[in-house]
């Protein structure tokens, strides 16, 4: 056998078990120990500069030197009480990954450690290799990182690190977090006005996010020996196993050993960064895996997210294995998402999305779902371009996975409410009624999501007491989409509550001003919402007749971003500027076409350089031993055969190869990088992809198991 297999093979199924064992039986002893957050804050620091980092970090008032300087020298102590000798301020770039930079505390002039306020509260990393899509040559050539107080500093990796924003030297995000925080607060202030209708004493209102990761997981060595994955994140070729996830016995099947250590190895490491993962489980597909927090104040929610990514990655290197986040590893079985379930709650601790036993807060709630479903009809292609990249367009549409429609999933309850306050909205209500009755909104029932209301062919959906957004990709920085779900339901709060108001101010009573209002929504959002089975044929065709967007490819997706209304909207809301939307879209275009170049050289190469060179080696033992049978007088046919259709995908597979080759050569030249983006989309990908990709599975069905060079994915998908 090819000896890297088959040495990756023998690896692979001799690994020594890892132990695990947990520093206490009980998570609360050690859960945010590597933690400097409000608490540590609270024990470390006097009062008044404790009362001022609340301040800042609950109304985002800027932290002064003195206080810094106070603040820095004791996460200093706590740190280097645990080890810690560096420190570094962790951003996140529009690269998607996270981004550090380590500096010693040790200064070797004063000859002592040192960590200042300033150097706490902001730096300037050398931010010339971070994407920028054009700012800072139009700008300035530096960039700077500010600490984000409501971020919890966290040691990692014995380095101290310091959430913050990353913009340019004039102001522009350069970062996902810098337009989320913003985003927090147009949905705040708009969420808030609508909120005071019902009840005065709300004064803020907060995002919720409990992600839910999913992952593959497979051995170490059997990954090293695939270029592809290690290149690109995903396998360009490799034959279906005879057993794939037909008897779906993997959901709920036992956690294999191996990966179970490795779990609650990430586990518990995540505990000592204070991330709330609470849930573990197998997934659909062969070696695929979830993990799921508590949900928690968005921000933080997401930066852990992206800690956890990173987290699990370094410990499953202790256990032999590598985690796969790319959205479609292997073609053919279930690719992997990030479902982010979002809600909004207020400071008096009330749910917007959680139905109630009191009809007054029924009406409110009601207002949220109604305001949250108009907020996707109406920017359905501005949520879908907030998903778009290269790797996500291998699973939008593809087996079990969302479509690439947007659509809304409310659930038979909820539809029913919809559905009747839409057509008895208007019934007269007199003095002494009891409106809430009349209207069917009295009470609502509890809404038990069971396995029938649980649509999980939507991309987003209600799920009892949050919406579930599921079309996001397993290897995203959910912040992007965060962001646009937060603008897009903030700009539809505005408009209700001055609809509502224009009602009020023409006479109307205030609840029936309310009910009139989500009345007109609900019937100008209709086309959005469906309860069917959105993998299906059908629900494309009835979707392109109900005028829906099916954008199934990132570059076209994109388009969104340059749309007048869509740069309007996050202006209004002060979350991006013209600029800075350009900006990102050319950066989104950028990350697209490098995606797919790359991809595409790694076919090309392993074409060129592993299959064809297999394949014909195969094929001259066959004329060996044609000719040997030949000889003999005997019947050789079979050999001719095999050796005919090994013949007939070389030829297709080189000619491919080639054609794809100049494709990109040609595509080059391109300078409009929008059109760029799309050659390499049509051009390259949707013309070669497959067409190479066939010839390659085929070759690995002919040519003698002992020749293949490629671990095959029976042997990557179904090791324990
Ligand atoms: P599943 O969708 O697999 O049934 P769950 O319903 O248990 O999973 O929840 C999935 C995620 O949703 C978890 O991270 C959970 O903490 C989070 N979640 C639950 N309630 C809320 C909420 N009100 N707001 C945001 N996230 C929530
Ligand atoms: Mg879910």
């Amino acid at each position: 056998m090819a000896t890297l297999r088959q040495k990756a093979l023998l690896m692979a199924q001799s690994r020594p078990k890892v132990t695990v064992t947990p520093p206490s039986n009980k998570v609360s002893d050690y859960f945010g120990n590597l933690v400097f957050g409000l608490q540590q804050m609270k024990e470390s620091l006097a009062p008044s500069v404790f009362k001022k980092v609340g301040e800042a970090i609950e109304k985002g008032s800027k932290i002064d030197p003195s206080t810094a300087e106070e603040i820095a020298s004791a996460v200093k102590v706590w740190a280097m009480s645990k080890g810690v000798t560096h420190y570094t301020h962790w951003f996140q770039p529009l690269t998607g990954s996270t981004a550090e930079k380590h500096d010693a505390f040790f200064d070797a002039h004063a000859g002592i450690e040192k960590f200042k306020g300033s150097a706490l509260v902001q730096q300037e990393p050398d931010a010339s290799s971070f994407p920028h899509g054009g700012i800072r040559s139009t700008f300035e050539a530096r960039g700077y990182t500010a600490w984000d107080p409501s971020s919890p500093i966290f040691i990692f990796d014995k380095t101290l690190c310091i959430p913050t924003i990353f913009v340019s030297y004039t102001g522009e995000a350069l970062d996902y977090k810098t337009p989320l925080l913003k985003s927090m607060e147009a949905i705040n202030e708009a969420a808030v006005a609508v909120c005071q209708l019902f009840d005065r004493n709300v004064r803020k209102v907060t995002p919720s996010l409990g992600i839910e990761q999913e992952y593959f997981v497979i051995d170490k060595a059997l990954y090293a020996t695939r270029p592809d994955l290690v290149m690109s994140g995903r396998t360009v070729f490799g034959h279906n196993p005879a057993r794939g996830q037909q008897l779906e016995d993997h959901y709920f099947g036992s956690i294999p050993t191996r990966v179970k250590d490795f779990m609650v190895d990430f586990e518990i490491e995540a505990h000592k960064l204070g991330i709330p993962v609470s849930t573990r489980h197998n997934e659909v597909a062969p070696s695929q895996f979830e993990v799921a927090p508590i949900f928690e104040e968005i921000n933080k929610a997401i930066d852990h997210n992206q800690l956890l990514m990173d987290l699990m990655d370094k410990v499953a290197e202790k256990h032999g294995l590598k985690v796969l986040l790319h959205e479609k590893p292997f073609a053919g079985v279930n690719g992997s998402g990030k479902h982010n379930n979002w809600s909004l709650i207020t400071d008096t601790g009330v749910n917007l999305f959680q139905p109630s036993n009191s009809a007054r807060e029924n009406l409110q709630f009601l207002a949220f779902v109604v305001a949250t479903v108009k907020a996707v009809y109406d920017n359905a292609d501005l949520l879908r371009a907030s998903i778009a990249s290269a790797s996500n367009d291998f699973r939008l549409g593809a087996n079990e996975a969302p479509p690439a429609i947007m659509s809304v999933f409310l659930g038979s309850t909820l539809t029913g409410v919809l559905d009747e306050l839409e057509k008895n909205g208007n019934v007269k209500i007199e003095k002494g009624d009891n409106m809430y009755m009349k209207l069917g909104i009295s009470k609502i029932p509890e809404i038990i999501l069971d396995n029938t209301d649980r649509n999980r062919t939507s991309p987003f959906a209600f799920t009892g007491n949050k919406f579930e957004f599921r079309a996001v990709g397993s290897s995203a920085n959910s912040a992007g989409p965060m962001t646009v779900l937060n603008v897009i339901v903030a700009e539809v709060l505005r408009t209700m509550a001055k609809d509502i108001d224009k009602e009020i101010a023409a006479g109307k009573e205030k609840k029936i001003a309310i009910v009139n209002v989500l009345r007109k929504y609900i019937k100008d959002s209709k086309k959005i919402r469906f309860e069917g089975d959105g993998y299906s044929e059908e629900w494309a065709n009835e979707a392109a007749k109900r005028g829906l967007s099916n954008l199934k490819s990132t570059p076209f997706a994109l388009e969104a971003y340059h749309d007048k209304k869509v740069i309007e909207l996050f202006g209004k809301h002060n979350v991006l500027t013209p600029i800075e939307l350009h900006a990102r879209h050319e950066i989104m275009l950028e990350n697209y076409i490098k995606k797919v170049q790359i991809e595409s050289r790694v076919m090309g190469d392993l074409a060129l350089n592993h299959v064809i060179p297999t394949a014909i080696q195969y094929q001259n033992k066959l004329i060996e031993n044609a000719n040997g049978l030949k000889g003999l007088g005997l019947d050789n046919k079979p050999a001719v055969e095999t050796i005919k259709e090994v013949s007939k995908h070389l030829e297709s597979l080189k000619s491919s190869v080639n054609a794809m080759i100049d494709a990109r050569r040609r595509l080059n030249k391109e300078e409009d990088v929008a059109k760029r983006a799309k050659g390499y989309c049509t051009d390259v990908k949707e013309a070669y992809f497959d067409k190479i990709r066939y010839a390659v599975d085929k070759l690995e069905l002919l040519v003698d198991d002992e020749f293949w060079p490629l671990v095959k994915y029976r042997e990557m998908l179904f090791i324990k």
